[in-house]
């Protein structure tokens, strides 16, 4: 299941073409939101799962040698859920194994079993939307560390010159989600990102800085294969906008047979859509089961 910003996505099943029921509601407090949940997967007549996966907006405390496991932290957009211990709740309520992962990293384990990212070993699903995040699996496992990865808040070199909008970053203002995000679109160009026309000259902007930002994990995380998705990233025309912008940068370096030509088997768009996030919670749930 899925617990995003604005709506919640639970659905009981094995996977894309084995669905026993869906449900989709808005995400509200911590405390009815957890309980609809809990009514979604307890509802009378239904197979009980046996795990459930989750892929949550955060921040998120993902150790699981930490107490505070399961918990989104404080500095979340969202402040009614900072400390809302969304994986212990599930956990405890349904009284079965619970993996929770980022949003962007269930995405990526959505899209490594069913989609786009399929026979790669290490894959990144970036998503551009209202901001920018990324999620790495590597043999079968999401990046994590001190905390998971939080690419949106890299630095990109920019011009001011040429684009002076300070940013939209709360924390550094022109962070690349600062620059890049659809938040950042919507304030720099004062009209909603979908609205921009194709000739606007946000988009060549758009894609230089996206392709600076894939350049940095491209270089630091070797991905077999980069996946843009979100309502920004899935735009029609914008890969083709930043493929050429990233060969650019590359510079022929690395020299691997993915990084040359048109990059259009390396920089991809997701073929699950807005699924990915709910089906890589069947695949999380699937690694409980096998581990
Ligand atoms: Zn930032």
């Amino acid at each position: 299941m899925e617990t995003g910003g604005s709506w919640c996505v639970c659905a009981l099943g094995r996977g894309p073409d084995d669905l026993i029921a869906t449900e989709r509601f808005p995400t509200r407090d911590p405390e009815a939101t957890i309980e609809r949940i809990l009514g979604f997967f307890g509802a009378p007549g239904r197979p009980r799962p046996s795990a459930v996966g989750v892929g949550a907006f955060g921040p998120l405390e993902l150790d699981e040698r930490s107490p505070q496991w399961g918990r989104v932290l404080a500095t979340t957009p969202k402040p009614d859920w900072a400390g809302a211990a969304i994986g212990p709740a599930l956990r405890d309520g349904l009284g079965v194994p619970v993996a929770l992962e980022t949003d962007v990293g269930a995405a990526a384990f959505g899209e490594l079993r069913w989609g786009a990212g399929q026979g790669a070993d290490t894959i990144c699903y970036l998503t551009v939307g209202t901001g920018i995040g990324a999620g790495i699996v590597r043999g079968g496992r999401a990046v994590h560390g001190l905390l998971h990865p939080e690419a949106g808040h890299l630095r990109i070199p920019r011009d001011r010159a040429r684009d002076p909008f300070p940013g939209a970053c709360p924390f550094h203002g022109d962070c690349w989600e600062g620059l890049a995000s659809g938040r950042a679109l919507r304030e720099r160009w004062g009209e909603e990102p979908e609205t921009l026309s194709d000739a606007h000259a946000a988009w060549p902007l758009e894609a230089g800085y996206l392709a600076a930002g894939i350049l940095a994990i491209v270089m630091i995380a070797s991905p077999h294969r980069v996946i843009v998705g979100g309502g920004v990233g899935q735009r029609p025309g914008l890969l083709a906008r930043i493929r050429p912008e990233l060969a650019r940068l590359l510079g022929g370096y690395p020299d691997r047979p993915e990084l040359r030509g048109d990059l259009s088997g390396y920089l991809v768009a997701p073929t699950l859509g807005d699924r990915a996030g709910v089906l890589g919670g069947f695949a999380l749930a699937e690694g409980l089961l096998v581990d």
